[in-house]
């Protein structure tokens, strides 16, 4: 009989990307799904960006690139990120890898050691708790609720921190909430960070540049507190901003100690990013400027359109999000009714009978460490996001108590 390792049993596969696997087996069947699940973009990788990638292939750009990155993309990454967040980084402080996921990854496998602790702020992204024990780490989830918009604060952050502690992560703005820490925020939470100097800080910037609010990126925590930037390593990525969630490019800025041993994890795992797809990724950071701001202007559209009618639903309350594509509206009111004589227990239960009985695929908040709410991810045509909420506000008029 085969004995798996304990980590490899203890291991679920990602909800986001089960629920959208679901999804799509249910339209190959033929079924008129309509699928909120998973966060990807779903405007087209950006012409010039396809073109770079294609040259490249043809220069003959396929072979294996250097495990932290090509010096091109190094280069011009510290030079946007610098000037992005107020402070200097070399090109040798700069790895990418192939996707953000394997750079979170990569932060939490060279900085903790069995026993430590990484404080979660919950609602989170799906991956932090189970990527810190795979790094033999202890997740300490920190629940969030909606009279901080789903924000840690400096007092629950103070209450967290224990002689363990060595990472904290912060996701601004934040998957599944769409909300974004703001300076005033940011600085409450350093002015905790500096009485406490072994903590670090994982900043998963994903979606700094989707902001929703008209601002041009979102506050960050070394725009308020330069000074720890020794202690902060800044996760990025291709995925969201440049619509290339299936090239694969994710990157980290920090401190040479922290970013050599990423390098070396890498060289020894996943070897390198493509080069191909490196080279065009330069392309997309020096020319891809007006494109990216012609995608968020149509996200703020859809995002206006996508909230207003998701909250004429009656009975979901739904909070306004300031970045990011998912809208994450609470269901508690509905938690304990019926729906066709089953009862709805919780977030998956409704996700669940929503998917089977009106075909609409969302994603639980309980996955994301908040009961009583929904992920819905808006990047999808009105027209089927028109045809979500119709069905949507079908199936809440059928719950019974
Ligand atoms: N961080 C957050 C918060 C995300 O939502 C995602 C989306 N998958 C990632 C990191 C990683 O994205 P990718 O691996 O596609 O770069
Ligand atoms: N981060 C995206 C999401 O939350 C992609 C799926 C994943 O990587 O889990 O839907």
């Amino acid at each position: 009989m085969i004995e798996l390792a304990k980590r490899a049993k203890a291991l679920k596969p990602s909800p986001t990307l089960a629920l959208a696997a679901k999804a799509k087996e249910l339209a190959g069947q033929g079924k008129d799904v309509v699928s909120l699940t998973v966060g990807e973009p779903d405007w087209d990788t950006f012409a010039r960006v396809k073109q770079a990638a294609i040259s490249a292939i043809e220069r003959g750009q396929t072979k294996y690139a250097p495990s932290n990155g090509i010096p091109e993309l190094r280069a011009e990454l510290a030079k946007q990120t610098s000037s992005q967040l107020g402070v200097t980084y070399d090109p040798t402080e700069v790895v990418v890898t192939a996707g953000g996921k394997m750079i979170v990854f990569a932060v939490l496998q060279v900085l903790c050691d069995e026993g430590d602790e990484v404080i979660v702020p919950a609602p989170f992204w799906v991956s932090y708790p189970p990527m810190a024990e795979l790094a033999g780490a202890t997740p300490v989830i920190v629940s969030c609720g909606r009279e901080s918009r789903f924000k840690m604060t400096a007092e629950q952050l103070e209450k967290a921190i224990t002689a363990k502690t060595k990472i904290l992560i912060l996701n601004s703005p934040s998957n599944p909430t769409g909300e974004m820490y703001s300076r005033e925020e940011l600085t409450h939470l350093a002015k905790v960070l500096e009485r406490h100097p072994r903590v670090m800080v994982l900043s998963d910037d994903i979606y700094n540049r989707l902001t929703l609010d008209g601002s041009e990126l979102a506050p960050h925590l070394l725009h308020v507190a330069p000074q720890l930037r020794e202690r902060v390593i800044v996760v990025n990525g291709a995925s969201k901003t440049y619509s290339m969630t299936g090239w694969r490019l994710g990157w980290a800025l920090g401190d040479r100690t922290v970013i050599s041993a990423m390098s070396n994890y890498l060289s020894q795992s996943v070897s390198c990013a493509s080069p191909f797809t490196q080279s065009a990724m330069v392309v997309a950071l020096k020319e891809g400027d007006s494109d990216v701001t012609q995608a968020v202007t149509n996200l703020r559209q859809r995002s206006e359109t996508a909230y207003a009618a998701l909250r004429a639903i009656e009975g979901l309350d739904v909070p306004k999000p300031s970045g990011a594509f998912y809208l994450w509206p609470s269901v508690e009111k509905h938690l304990g009714k019926k729906y066709r004589g089953q009862l709805i227990k919780g977030s998956k239960e409704f996700a669940e009978q929503l998917l089977n009985h009106e075909l609409v695929a969302v994603v639980p908040g309980v996955e994301f460490g908040a009961e009583g709410y929904l992920r819905m991810s808006f990047v999808v045509s009105e027209e089927r996001w028109k045809e979500a909420m119709t069905r949507l506000a079908r199936f809440i008029s059928e719950l019974t108590t």
